[in-house]
């Protein structure tokens, strides 16, 4: 019951245990992770940048990092990658707080007006006519 993949990372065909990329691959990713740990235990308000050039990781690699959260949960606020929707920093994840709220705000209007306005005038009377009657039984 082995299913064989190719390595996005190195392109090797492996056995696929539900890790995304090979078993040598993964030992490569935790060893780039401990690289970046113990630069940052050294200089904990590095930048991105400076983590790049003291490593010699590529900047996605630590981005990546990054929005996985494993960098922020080392408590590291120098440490940003860019919100897509408007190049805030940000900690983890894809978006700011404020673009997240937006987005959820946007999400749950979307979903809202299926009772919205439209509807509303149909519906209020028997929801008050109910609402009367357990006022005043
Ligand atoms: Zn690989
Ligand atoms: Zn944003």
């Amino acid at each position: 019951m082995s299913e064989l993949r190719n390595c996005p990372r190195c392109g090797n065909l492996f056995t696929y245990r539900g890790k995304r990329v090979c078993e040598q691959c993964v030992a490569e990713e935790e060893k780039d992770f401990e690289k970046v740990k113990e630069f940052l235990k050294d200089k904990p308000g590095a930048t991105v940048l400076e983590v790049t050039n003291a490593t010699g990781l590529d900047q996605r690699k630590v981005l990546e990092f990054i929005r996985e959260g494993r960098l922020t949960a080392l408590g590291l606020p120098n440490l940003t990658a860019e919100c897509e929707q408007c190049g805030a920093p940000i900690t983890s994840g894809r978006l700011c707080p404020k673009c997240a709220e937006k987005l959820k705000r946007e999400i749950d209007g979307v979903s809202g007006s299926h009772h919205g306005r439209g509807g509303e005038k149909e519906y209020n009377p028997g929801k008050m006519h109910t609402a009367d009657r357990l006022k005043r039984p």
